[in-house]
């Protein structure tokens, strides 16, 4: 049974989908930069972002200015961070195996893995400058040794984000541009007079955002659907309210668009979850994006025991889930729906968000339903390669090919597989 104490104000978005308000005003945006280039771009960076300077690329010395800028501190803090978003990406690649196997004699298969070409690197930057974005996308493109990442990020409201830039020349960006919204993504995706296109597009951002690399998939690769920001708490009766209360207005605070939900097993953890959030909300400085998104889109379940919480909770398939349990690494293995999982009141989103090193580009909307995080593994591809050096193997494979083929009246196959029987048999090639 589940007993709800606080339901959502505004209507549930469609898993894995965009408003048809965004849809339609993505769709347009593209459109016309497929058509018209770098005038489209110019103009809806003026239109969104009131932006529009000589060029959008930033030059070294640029840069190097820019940089120069930064307080000492915020720079140290970039590069503790960025060791361990770094320390996190190299010991992902480890995991991944090269392998050539031999299935038959002198039949080998192999694997292996090939980093994209280019990657296009998107950090939000249209409410906060979202310079840890910069650490996930770009760090681990590096890692994965992409050759030219591209990065992005718009003007904060009509200002260089000094550490932004800072973090993505740090982070080791080939180049960067001052550009954001549709207009970074379709020129990044689609290439323009002055962007070159990329092979693969990561990075979060908001509705408009998300929906342009989901529009624009196929044409370019993306990492994920990572769009506003979502979280769920866990909780049962030894958790601590006010924590709960101040992690759930932690990330209600990305934007009016953001859900918080708790699912807990004690009804008075939920009363007091609720009573703290109103107490402590008008005093955070960052209320006006927080309070319409708890108001609209915060909810707050009782449920009978950890399972039924657990259950509930794999529904929302939440980007981010945070466990506050007597014993939360249970959650671990019973649950199969999260972007990230959180265990225990030691840790909090925040420091995914911002320090821990693990990344925090997170499927929203329901993809965690198909997909986990950005990873270094999004930036490689996985291939295939094989090698037939016995004639009598790759005799026996011919003739299974020949027949397997024609099975699926596919003549032209079987004759690839009938020629290589005969000669490796030593019969005369016939057509
Ligand atoms: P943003 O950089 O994503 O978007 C800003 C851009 O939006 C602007 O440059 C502008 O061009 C464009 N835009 C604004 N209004 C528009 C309109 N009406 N039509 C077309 N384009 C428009 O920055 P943001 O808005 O601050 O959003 C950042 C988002 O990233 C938040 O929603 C946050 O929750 C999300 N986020 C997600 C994850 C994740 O992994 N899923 C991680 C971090 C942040």
């Amino acid at each position: 049974m589940v007993l709800t104490l606080k339901a959502a104000a505004a209507a549930k978005s469609t898993p894995g989908s965009s408003s048809p308000e965004v849809t339609d005003a993505v769709a347009g945006i593209i459109s016309d930069i497929r058509s018209r280039g770098d005038a489209a771009v110019r103009e809806y960076s003026a239109r969104f972002d009131r932006w529009e300077p000589e060029s959008f690329r930033l030059t070294a010395e640029e840069i190097e200015e820019i940089v120069a800028r930064v307080p000492e501190q915020v720079l140290e803090d970039i590069r503790f961070v960025q060791r361990q978003v770094r320390a996190f990406a190299e010991r992902q690649l480890a995991s991944l195996s090269e392998f050539e196997m031999e299935t038959l004699p002198g039949v080998s298969l192999g694997q292996k893995h090939i980093p994209v070409a280019a990657a296009g690197a998107y950090v939000p930057g249209g409410r906060y400058p979202l310079l840890a974005s910069a650490h996930m996308t770009i760090v681990t493109a590096k890692t994965a040794g992409v050759p030219r990442v591209v990065a992005c990020t718009p003007p904060i409201r009509g200002e260089v984000p000094d550490a932004t830039v800072a973090a993505m020349h740090l982070a080791g960006a080939d180049e960067i541009h001052l550009l954001g919204g549709v207009q970074a993504i379709t020129a990044m995706a689609l290439g323009t007079e002055s962007i070159s296109k990329v092979d693969l597009l990561a990075g979060p951002g908001n509705a408009y955002v998300a929906e342009a690399k989901r529009q624009l998939f196929g044409e370019v690769g993306i990492d994920l659907f990572a769009g506003p920001t979502e979280t769920l708490v866990v909780a049962d009766e030894h958790a601590d309210p006010f924590i709960a209360a101040v992690d759930l207005l932690s990330q209600a605070e990305h934007g009016p668009d953001s859900p918080a939900v708790l699912i807990t097993t004690s009804e008075r953890i939920g009363r007091e979850v609720i009573a703290h959030i109103e107490e402590i909300l008008p005093d955070l400085p960052t209320r006006d994006l927080a309070g319409p998104a708890w108001r609209d889109h915060g909810e707050v379940h009782v449920v009978d025991d950890l399972d039924a919480a657990y259950a509930l909770a794999d529904s929302y398939a939440s980007e981010h889930v945070q466990i506050l349990t007597a014993e939360p690494r249970k959650a671990l293995d019973a649950m199969r729906n999260f972007g990230a999982l959180f265990l225990g009141e030691g840790t909090c989103v925040s420091y995914g968000d911002k320090v821990i090193g693990t990344n925090h580009v997170l499927p929203t909307r329901g993809a965690a339903r198909y997909t986990g995080g950005l990873w270094v593994g999004k930036y490689l591809k996985t291939v295939t390669y094989q090698q037939v050096t016995d004639p009598a193997s790759s005799a026996r494979l011919g003739e299974v090919c020949g027949r397997a083929a024609r099975t699926e009246l596919f003549e032209g196959h079987a004759r690839s597989g009938d020629v290589r029987a005969a000669k490796y048999a030593g019969a005369p090639l016939a057509w």
